[in-house]
C-alpha cells in the first residue's frame, strides 16, 4: 500500500474493531482514520461512556478483552462488586480499569474539550498511532422501537434486555441537529478509499450515514463494505435478528442492498459465494473471501485483502 494513500474506515464495536485492528497493523502511521458510531453513548453515574469508541480504542491499543468483546483484558471488579453490595445499578458491567477511563474522559469533557479532542488525547495516552474520530461531538442517541410499543435507549435494549425485544425500527434522536465532526468531513473528503467495517448496518453504521452530508461525500468515493452477516447469521450481536424482525431476509445480499446507493465493492464470505451474482446485479463488484476473523492473523489477512480489492477499484477509476 502506497504510503500517501489515505484510508477511512467506518466502524461500530466488535466487528468494526477487529477489521480496524487489521488495517492498523497493515497501514503506516497517519494513513488510517476510523470514524466511530456514538449512537450507543450514554451516561451512568454521571460518567460519559462511549462503548463503540472504547471497543475500537481498546482493540487498537491491545487492551481489549477478547472473550467479552467489550471492556478491558485482565480487568478487576472491585468497584462493581462494592456497588452491587450496596444495591447500586449493576446491569451495565464496568470493570475498574474501564471505569478509570470513563472518569478521565468525563473530567476532560467537563474541562471544556470536545469528544473529538478527548478521544484524540486518550488515544495518545493509550499509544494508538491511528486517528479515531467519534462521528460527531453532539449527542445522537439510538432509540430502539419495539413491537410492544416501547422506545428503548440503545444500552437498555442491548445490555439490560439482552436484545430480546422484537424491534420495529430505530430512531436516532438528535441526528438532525448534530453535525459530523470537523475531522470526519475532512477524513472522508480526503480519503482515497472508504471501508465500511463488518458492523451492524442498522445501529452501528446507519447513525454515521444519517449525519448530514455524509452520504453526499461518500457517493463520490470508492466505498467498499465487508459483510457482518455470514451464512445468514451474525458472529455476535443482533444484526441478523434485526433483519428478520424488520421483515428482511438476513443475508449478505441485503447488507449490500442496504448500502447500494454509494457502494462500489462488497466483500462477502466464501460461505455465501452463491450470493456474489446477486450483488453484481446491484451494480456492486463482489469479492469473495474468508471473512471470519478468529485470530489476529485473520484480521491482518482480511485487512490486506480488502485494501487490495479497494485499491484495485481505485486504480481502475470505478
Ligand atoms: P457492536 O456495536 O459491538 O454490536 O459491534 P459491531 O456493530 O461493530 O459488530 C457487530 C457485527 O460484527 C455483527 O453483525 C457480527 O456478525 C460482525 N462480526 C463480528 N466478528 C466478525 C468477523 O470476524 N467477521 C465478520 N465478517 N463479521 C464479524
Amino acid at each position: 500500500m502506497e504510503k500517501r494513500m489515505k484510508i477511512a474506515a467506518l466502524a461500530g464495536g466488535v466487528g468494526g474493531a477487529k477489521l480496524a485492528y487489521g488495517l492498523s497493523k497493515t497501514l503506516s502511521n497517519g494513513q488510517l482514520s476510523i470514524i466511530v458510531n456514538t449512537g450507543d453513548d450514554f451516561e451512568l453515574f454521571g460518567l460519559y461512556i462511549s462503548p463503540d469508541v472504547d471497543t475500537v480504542c481498546y482493540t487498537l491499543a491491545g487492551l481489549a478483552n477478547p472473550l467479552t468483546g467489550w471492556g478491558q483484558v485482565d480487568e478487576t471488579w472491585e468497584v462493581f462488586q462494592a456497588l452491587s453490595r450496596i444495591g447500586g445499578p449493576n446491569w451495565f458491567r464496568l470493570g475498574d480499569h474501564d471505569l478509570a477511563l470513563h472518569m478521565e474522559r468525563t473530567r476532560l469533557l467537563h474541562s471544556g474539550l470536545s469528544l473529538t479532542e478527548v478521544t484524540q488525547e486518550l488515544c495518545i495516552r493509550m499509544g494508538i498511532k491511528d486517528h479515531v474520530y467519534p462521528m460527531t461531538d453532539q449527542p445522537v442517541r439510538t432509540i430502539v422501537n419495539t413491537v410492544d410499543k416501547r422506545k428503548l435507549q440503545f444500552q437498555e435494549y442491548f445490555v439490560k434486555e439482552q436484545c430480546i425485544p422484537e424491534v420495529t425500527g430505530f430512531e436516532f434522536s438528535g441526528i438532525e441537529e448534530a453535525k459530523p465532526g470537523f475531522y470526519v468531513i475532512k477524513t472522508l473528503t480526503e480519503a482515497d478509499l472508504i471501508i465500511i467495517c463488518p458492523s451492524n448496518p442498522w445501529v452501528s453504521i446507519d447513525p454515521i450515514l444519517k449525519l448530514s452530508g455524509i452520504v453526499e461525500i461518500i457517493k463520490k468515493k470508492i466505498v467498499v463494505a465487508v459483510s457482518p452477516i455470514i451464512g445468514g447469521k451474525t458472529i455476535k450481536g443482533p444484526a441478523a435478528k434485526m433483519f428478520l424482525e424488520l421483515g428482511i431476509e438476513p443475508g449478505c445480499f441485503e447488507v449490500a442492498n442496504h448500502y447500494k446507493d454509494f457502494l462500489k465493492g462488497f466483500v462477502l464470505d466464501s460461505q455465501d459465494q452463491e450470493e456474489a451474482s446477486r450483488v453484481s446485479d446491484l451494480g456492486i463488484i463482489p469479492f469473495v473471501t474468508q471473512t471470519v476473523m478468529r485470530s489476529m492473523d485473520d484480521r491482518i489477512r482480511l485487512a490486506n485483502e480488502v485494501l487490495e480489492f479497494g485499491m484495485n477499484l481505485f486504480r481502475k477509476g470505478i
